[in-house]
């Protein structure tokens, strides 16, 4: 048995229902059995595979917990292994205890995301999944929800095995009609070749673009929220996050500093920052928040430009509506429930996608929300779309893609077709690294860093 058994608690540490314990590995079976007394006397090694039994978890004389039982057989187990689960009750200490027992009787600590590294090791995953795996469970929200299922499908593992088997079969030809040029080999036709590299390219191009379009809802949006003091940016803030967290208050530039948060708005995750109001002629502590503001929106992806819609628009209001004109912003026009006299068609100008609502009441809420997924490119996510998971993918996506189309640029300025099959294979490595196929271990390392333990 060349790998060591491996144990975590794999429900988070908290006080719940229940809490699980999984062993894997070539020992697991012979761990629990150490730990594990069943009512019916019976061992787990003597059990029928994929079934529980009740028992309780000992440690020695000392009777720890209720627990059931839960036995896998390899390779039909989450990491191909075999695996046992004890579900014990879920507290922090209790499920602690169990798991020292675990431990003392042989299994070693489980590493972040072990389990599911085992399972690709074992080819029951390609990293396509493992990395579903991860959104899977730091899904914020329904669309990120089904985007991260839909991949772990193997529906992305599979359309990028397509694409590969189509440049290996290119190369292929290639290579044969180079050893033999005297040879007919038609998958090595110029017209053929264009025609093969050009799907394999628009496949590629659209798994990047769905990426980016569901970037805002898996991964979330840097935003600021700005605007001049008194115009309502904490009270939106605290609408949005659902609590009170910046310092509302009448007098103008109360919030001094950067406050952060993430939210959900729609179907979007925003880090939210609520900054300092830019003024003028700020005082020195306000000054401080000031700068930090302008640096932040300089580097945000999304603005949200905050103006009092019951006042005339002031010359900080256009100040700030030049350095939100051409990014991604959204300007809302507040106070709604006061009337609104703010010269909306001058804030359009420069910021066309305006909002008019009440951060106090929360009317217009919802127009919001879709403001925000046209501007983002939520709204057109489509989470059942065939979906990358990680940007670590989008990168081996956009490297094969510039490969490829170095090879059709080859192509067309009729260098020699192994100059072409070079590009084609540097195209093939990329996406056979996306899927795990020939993943330097580092690669791999780092998506299972990203785990916690126990998964
Ligand atoms: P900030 O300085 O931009 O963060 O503004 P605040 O959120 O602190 O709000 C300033 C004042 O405006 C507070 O008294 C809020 O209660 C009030 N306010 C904020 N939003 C609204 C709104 O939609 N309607 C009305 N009537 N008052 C609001």
């Amino acid at each position: 048995m060349s790998e060591k058994t491996i144990a975590a608690i794999s429900t988070p540490p908290a006080a719940g229902g229940i809490g699980i314990i999984r062993i894997s590995g070539g020992d697991a079976v012979r761990v629990a059995d150490a730990v594990f007394r069943s009512v019916s006397g019976r061992k787990i090694d003597e059990m029928r595979p994929w079934t529980c039994a009740l028992g309780h978890i000992a440690d020695g004389d000392e009777t720890i917990d209720e627990c059931i039982a839960t036995l896998f057989r390899a390779p039909h187990s989450y990491t191909g292994e075999d695996v046992v689960e004890l579900s014990c009750h879920g507290g922090t200490y209790v499920t602690r205890r169990v798991l020292r027992a675990v431990l003392a009787n042989g299994a070693e600590p489980a590493g972040p995301g072990e389990f599911t590294k085992r399972a690709y090791l074992n080819g029951r995953i390609d990293l396509s999944k493992a990395e579903a795996v991860m959104n899977i469970i730091s899904a914020r929200g329904e669309a990120a929800l089904r985007g991260a299922v839909s991949a772990l499908g193997g529906a992305v593992g599979r359309k990028i095995d397509e694409i590969t088997a189509s440049l290996v079969n290119a190369s292929a030809a290639i290579a044969v009609w180079t050893d033999d040029p005297d040879e007919d080999v038609p998958a090595a036709h110029e017209d053929n070749l264009e025609r093969v590299l050009r799907i394999a390219a628009d496949g590629l191009a659209v798994l990047i673009r769905d990426y980016d379009n569901g970037r805002a809802v898996n991964e979330g949006v840097d935003t600021v929220i700005c605007g001049s003091p008194n115009v309502g940016k904490s009270t939106l803030m605290n609408l949005l996050s659902g609590y009170d967290r910046s310092i509302v208050a009448d007098m103008p530039g109360t919030t001094r500093d950067v406050v952060e948060d993430t939210v959900l708005v729609g179907d979007v995750l925003l880090r939210l920052a609520d900054t300092a109001g830019i003024r003028e002629d700020a005082g020195e502590i306000e000054a401080l928040g000031v700068s930090r503001t302008v640096q932040r929106m300089d580097g945000a992806s999304l603005l949200i430009a905050v103006f009092d819609g019951s006042q005339p628009l002031t010359g900080e209001d256009v100040e700030l509506l030049k350095k939100c004109e051409g990014r991604r912003a959204i300007a809302v026009i507040n106070k709604s429930d006061r009337g609104t006299v703010i010269d909306t068609g001058r804030i359009r100008h420069y910021v066309p996608e305006t909002v008019v609502m009440s951060a106090a009441n929360g009317e217009g809420g919802r127009e919001l929300a879709d403001a925000v997924a046209r501007v983002t490119g939520a709204a057109d996510f489509a989470p059942d779309a065939l979906a990358l998971c990680s940007e670590r993918q989008r990168g081996c996506c956009t490297d094969a893609l510039d490969s490829v189309n170095e090879a059709l640029s080859a192509l067309a300025s009729g260098v020699t077709l192994d100059a072409v099959n070079i590009c084609i294979d540097s195209a093939t490595d990329r996406l056979l690294e996306l899927t795990g196929k020939r993943t330097r271990d580092a690669v791999a390392d780092e998506v299972f860093a990203r785990f916690c333990v126990g998964k």
